[in-house]
């Protein structure tokens, strides 16, 4: 996976250390892409949603003065798009790890974490994933569901944990390099 240079021009801040005012113009990550974003007034709070479109991040906000209001907005899109997005990925670290991992799917959860990107528990078949990784390059999220995969069959970090994580994804290094360069939590 080679890195754009291009797509990183603004200063790296950890992403629970920013403080958004969540107001037009002002730019949010989506999927390893900052996009400015375009508050725009919604007739009630059934139809508040966002959206990207035409390089924006578009928030419908019945609430568009209010932070807070324009924040649980993006939050709750951010978080739709993750359990669609995260629950493929998840399906496709286990088709990979196939030769290593047995058994069935983990449930998984999303939620936001400040310290870790993801978790996982072998004995409960619980895989969580950070709400953050909605923002980061879907490799990167890709590599993060791998290594919670790959804790299902071996549960701490030993020779044999990475031997498996390499055959199943060659170059994840190069993804976690990315992922706590530009995207730190
Ligand atoms: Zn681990």
């Amino acid at each position: 996976m080679k890195l754009e240079q291009t797509k990183f021009p603004y200063k790296i801040i950890p992403e629970h250390e920013k403080k958004y005012r969540f107001t037009t113009g002002e730019l949010h990550k989506y999927r390893g892409h900052y996009y400015p974003l375009l508050v725009k007034p919604s007739a009630d709070p059934s139809q508040d949603t966002a959206e990207v479109r035409q390089g924006h991040l578009v928030l419908h906000s019945s609430n568009p003065n209010n932070p807070v209001s324009n924040a649980a907005v993006l939050d709750e899109w951010y978080y739709n798009q993750a359990k669609a997005l995260f629950a493929g990925m998840v399906a496709k670290a286990m088709l990979n790890a196939a030769p290593y991992v047995k058994g069935k799917m983990p449930r998984l959860r999303i939620k936001r974490m400040l310290d870790q990107w993801g978790a996982c528990n072998p004995r409960t078949g619980l895989l969580i994933l950070n709400l953050e990784l909605i923002k980061v390059p879907d490799e990167c999220t890709a590599f993060v569901a791998q290594h919670e995969v790959m804790h299902l069959k071996y549960p701490s970090h030993n020779n044999a944990f990475f031997a498996a994580m390499k055959s199943v994804m060659p170059d994840w290094v190069e993804r976690e390099k990315i992922l706590k360069t530009y995207y730190p939590v």
